[in-house]
């Protein structure tokens, strides 16, 4: 009975698509579930904001040595402007002076290369801050794709189990006993094979005229004497 396979048929097909779609939504799943660029995101901007506020310390640091720099070479000035004291004691006061104003020279030096890597630092945080921005922002745009797509996917796959369900009942328990197990069984999941000129569409060979009558003329399913798949042969 053509009809039967004819049904088998459509039934498989219906399988093959929900397997299918199965496929697809465990894909999409895996990507909705990937938060790999989300965290590399946050860990290049702690890193960056990490690096600005070292490089805030730093400076801060000189800038305190230098002004307590500063002030000694002026207290010490004052005193020694002053006149109090012995000239020893004045030439010792002086001799430190020069030694604190060239040190003072150094710092500055050091606070104007701090004051550079700090800015340094604070332009590459923004960068990190706009290019890891982006990369969120076109992450969001395609999460939101990804669960618009997962929606369908669902639908298309409910519709698709509702057929079957419809369809699997139309047939009789022996035959699509059958057919699930061969399924089963068969290595590509393909249970029932076209006839088409005469070959068997499952495993490629050509069948005698008396077993495709037999298949074309049978109520039940018939199958494939080479490889057991249940044959269908298209009217006409
Ligand atoms: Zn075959």
């Amino acid at each position: 009975m053509p009809e039967l396979s004819r049904r088998l048929l459509d039934l498989q097909a219906l399988d093959v698509e929900i397997e299918r779609l199965a496929r697809q939504i465990q894909q999409t799943d895996a990507a909705l579930a990937d938060e790999l660029k989300i965290h590399a995101a946050d860990l290049a901007n702690r890193q960056a904001e990490q690096t600005l506020h070292q490089r805030q310390a730093e400076q801060k640091e000189l800038e305190f040595e230098l002004a307590s720099l500063e002030q000694r070479i002026k207290t010490h000035e004052q005193h020694l402007y002053s006149g109090r004291g012995g000239p020893r004691e004045l030439e010792s006061l002086r001799r430190d002076i020069e030694h604190d104003q060239e040190r003072r020279g150094q710092l500055e030096e050091k606070v104007l290369v701090a004051m550079e890597a700090t800015e340094a630092a604070r332009v590459e945080r923004e960068r990190i801050r706009e290019a890891t921005a982006r990369v969120l922002d076109e992450l969001a745009a395609q999460r939101q794709r990804l669960g618009a797509e997962r929606e369908q996917l669902l639908a298309d796959r409910t519709q698709r189990q509702v057929q079957r369900a419809q369809l699997a009942a139309s047939i009789d328990a022996p035959a699509l006993t059958l057919y699930e197990r061969l399924r089963q069984r068969m290595p590509d999941g393909i249970a029932v094979a076209e006839v088409i000129q005469s070959h068997c569409e499952g495993c490629r060979t050509s069948l005698p005229s008396a077993e495709i009558q037999r298949a074309r003329r049978t109520e039940g399913a018939v199958q494939c004497s080479e490889c057991q798949r249940i044959l269908h042969v298209p009217l006409g």
